[in-house]
């Protein structure tokens, strides 16, 4: 299952109302869209899902942020889909983002930046399996 990434609107992007631009920046981008919903992440899940940030300083922030409201999260296609996608997003600090990024456009600092994507094909795999069953992957 290569040529696939995952993603989420986080929940910055979702209250500020940014959902629909953003999905169509992905769309725009050439992804397909193979899995989606929307749900809210309680500490715990969010605290899983981050887990390899564990012992940085920000942890804790993050898991708060990350159950604050609802997100969506996606399964995306496209060849080189994970190295396209993290171009996609932009640097993890907004202020470092490119110009046409979804985070130079929609993110509003380092923690609360609109979008998660996968840094790898292997954290794509596990990270589509954390929200979708198989029956939900298209
Ligand atoms: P993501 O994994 O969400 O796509 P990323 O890969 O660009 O983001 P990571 O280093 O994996 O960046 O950090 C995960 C998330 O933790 C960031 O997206 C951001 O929300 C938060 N984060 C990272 N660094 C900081 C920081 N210095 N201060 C506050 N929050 C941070
Ligand atoms: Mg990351």
């Amino acid at each position: 299952m290569t040529d696939r990434t995952f993603t989420m609107i986080k929940p910055d992007a979702t209250q500020n109302g940014h959902t629909g631009g953003i999905l169509e920046m992905i769309n725009a981008a050439g992804f397909r869209i193979v899995a989606m919903k929307m749900t809210h992440l309680s500490e715990a899940k969010a605290g899983e899902f981050y887990a390899i940030h564990k012992e940085r300083p920000f942890y804790g922030e993050l898991v708060e942020f990350m159950s604050r409201g609802p997100i969506t999260a996606a399964i995306l296609e496209k060849e080189n889909a994970v190295e396209d996608f993290r171009k996609l997003i932009g640097a993890t600090n907004p202020a470092n983002a490119e110009e046409g990024t979804i985070r130079k456009k929609y993110a509003t600092s380092i923690g609360e930046n609109a979008v998660h994507g996968s840094d790898s094909d292997e954290n794509a795999a596990v990270e589509g399996n954390f929200f979708f069953s198989k029956l939900e992957q298209f």
